[in-house]
């Protein structure tokens, strides 16, 4: 595995700073997430990167993710590509210091406390996390499904094939 930086050692520095960093993780290897994954022996890579910024004084990290996931399809339970991005905007608290009241968080960032070897990997799994769909499924299951008519269906033949089909 490549040397990637895997902790922010100041993550207030680094906003300061608007630094960058870019980075790739399997899938698979984040604990959490790979509880709904299909593994299926190849990578399921997730493309990352963190970046700094100061608005209004205070420190935020932005937290880009981007992965082609295996998940289980929850209709017929098969293999099932699924395509979840993360774009999430942090605002870094100090852990001596209280996190904003719920009622402030109508702005369109979450508040988290940070501290020194801010967990890069735990940031980005939290963020894919929160992206995944509740109970995914096929637009269309390998089910075979009834065609009548050429194309157009009525509702009465898409009951019919609800019927036929399982
Ligand atoms: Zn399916």
């Amino acid at each position: 595995m490549s040397h990637q930086l895997r902790v922010i050692p100041d993550p207030f520095e680094f906003a300061r700073r608007g630094d960058t960093l870019q980075g790739e993780v399997d899938a698979r290897s984040l604990p959490r997430l790979a509880e709904s994954l299909r593994d299926l022996g190849v990578p399921q890579r997730v493309a990352y990167e963190l970046s700094g910024s100061v608005i209004e004084g205070k420190p935020f990290l932005t937290v880009l993710a981007s992965v082609e996931l295996t998940l289980e399809c929850q209709r017929c339970l098969g293999d099932l590509s699924w395509v979840v991005s993360a774009d999430s905007r942090l605002l870094l608290v100090p852990r001596t210091e209280e996190l904003p009241d719920d009622e402030l968080e109508e702005d369109d960032f979450d508040p988290v406390h940070a501290w020194r070897d801010f967990d890069v990997l735990g940031a980005v799994e939290e963020e894919l996390l929160l992206a995944l769909p509740l109970a995914p499924t096929h637009e269309q299951c390998s089910v075979p499904v009834a065609k009548e008519n050429g194309g157009e269906r009525s509702p009465f033949a898409v009951l019919k094939g609800l019927k036929t089909g399982g």
